[in-house]
């Protein structure tokens, strides 16, 4: 899996790739954007610039088998050839792009990154959340059952359910605060805007080639269906969601949005900074069977560091920075990708390229590890206290959230996910639609 593509010396003529923080010549993600307002293509990210595929290809720079597949307004028929398409589209694109080659700026279809917009980089046609980071179900367990705060099942199944793929949106979209039923204490339920909007910083598992319904996709061959990885903001109405989780879970609370970072960093990138999964405390249950692969475990999991960040409007106003809030890491999922997409499909229900996965909120245990502030501040009874003296115990209207990762390995080059930001807009009036 590792090759000459992953070389921590290897350099890109693009200057900014050098370095850069998410996009050196060793990343490679995949995306779509939209030059200057016109049609979305398909592109891959390199320092600041913008490869596009759609005219490489028309210039005969790409493979044949794959230069059609890349060059629609989506990702969805590159995604659906697979891992050799994605391998194959990789070499090529890393030689186009290599210090070593004759071809320079001009020569190529680059973009300034700044001038583009990003889209959604496939169309999304299931969207599914698991809840792996044990951290997470752990401290939020423990909210309501001090102590016994995992579920029985919570070691033997990857627990998810199926979201709302209409509400995501690409990284700098902003976000409206949701209205609906709130209860507090035992008063009857009023309706109103959440007063308990929080963010989950999760990762997004990209699918490549599906499985036809009703046939399994073995976990020995569940990591050739994994396209990438893409962060993932799971925004929720924490007082929505307590009243309306029980009996079927996650609804009006999670479906108003979801943001994610618009880039596919491609499992071939990911190579460098694949990992053992985390040993399983003792005592507990091994992984049944259908779950369980030695190779998996050996390296399934990733090494990704992640960063959550906030700025207030009054930060914004006073031209202050981004605060970094929480750091944590992908080591603290309980389950692999890998696992749960042998866990989605074992069912027989088919996955189908382009569909997204959420891992769960990712915490770390110690003190600002926390992927959301229903942890970091128990439920809003312990707020944080800003830099500029501000307090929060859940999100305002004008903050903006933003997610970052990065991967390090010695001897490789660092990469990046690019940003998942988005800004929190006040609830819509709830007359807005009711005109008479
Ligand atoms: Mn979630």
């Amino acid at each position: 899996m590792i090759d000459h593509t992953h070389a921590g010396t290897a350099r890109s003529w693009v200057d900014s790739a050098n370095g850069h923080a998410s996009f050196p010549l060793q990343n490679l993600p995949l995306g779509v954007f939209s030059p200057g307002g016109s049609a979305p293509r398909c592109g891959v990210a390199i320092g600041d610039r913008i490869l596009d595929l759609q005219a490489l290809a028309a210039g005969g720079h790409l493979p044949e088998t794959i230069a059609e597949a890349v060059c629609g307004p989506t990702l969805n028929p590159l995604l659906a050839m697979g891992r050799p398409a994605s391998r194959t589209l990789r070499h090529a694109v890393f030689e186009l792009l290599s210090e070593d080659r004759s071809h320079r700026a001009g020569d190529l279809p680059l973009h300034e990154a700044k001038h583009c917009q990003m889209c959604l980089p496939a169309i999304i046609g299931g969207y599914t959340d698991f809840y792996a980071g044990i951290v997470h179900a752990t401290n939020v367990g423990k909210l309501f059952r001090p102590d016994n705060p995992l579920l029985p099942n919570y070691k033997y199944v990857p627990i998810g359910y199926h979201g709302r793929p209409s509400s995501i949106r690409p990284s700098g979209t902003p976000i409206r605060r949701p209205n609906g039923q709130i209860r507090t204490g035992q008063s009857d339920p009023v309706a109103g805007p959440a007063r308990q909007l929080d963010y989950e910083v999760e990762l997004g598992i990209w699918i490549g080639s599906g499985n036809a319904l009703g046939v399994p996709i073995p976990i020995s061959e569940a990591g050739e269906h994994i396209a990438g990885i893409s962060l993932l903001n799971d925004w929720s109405a924490r007082d929505i969601q307590a009243w309306e989780y029980q009996p079927l879970g996650p609804f009006l609370a999670k479906n108003f949005a979801t943001t994610i970072s618009p880039w596919i960093v491609t499992a071939e990138a990911l190579a460098p900074f694949r990992a053992a999964q985390m040993a399983r405390p003792p005592g507990d249950p091994a992984p049944l069977p259908y779950l369980l692969d030695a190779r998996d475990q050996a390296e399934g999991a990733l090494a990704i560091q992640l960063e959550i960040a906030l700025q207030t409007a009054a930060m914004r106003e006073a031209g202050q920075p981004h605060q970094a809030i929480a750091w944590t890491a992908a080591s603290h999922l309980y389950w692999t990708p890998a696992q749960m997409v042998a866990h989605h499909s074992s069912n027989g229900c088919n996955l189908e390229p382009g569909d997204l996965l959420g891992t769960g909120t990712i915490s770390a245990p110690e003190e600002h590890g926390y992927g959301s502030l229903l942890e970091t501040t128990s439920r809003g009874e312990r707020p944080i206290r800003l830099a500029n003296g501000e307090e929060r115990r859940f999100l305002e209207d004008g903050d903006e959230v933003v997610l970052t990762g990065r991967c390090s390995q010695p001897g490789f080059a660092s990469i990046g996910f690019g940003e998942c930001r988005a800004t929190v807009l006040p609830a819509p009036s709830p007359s807005a639609s009711n005109p008479q």
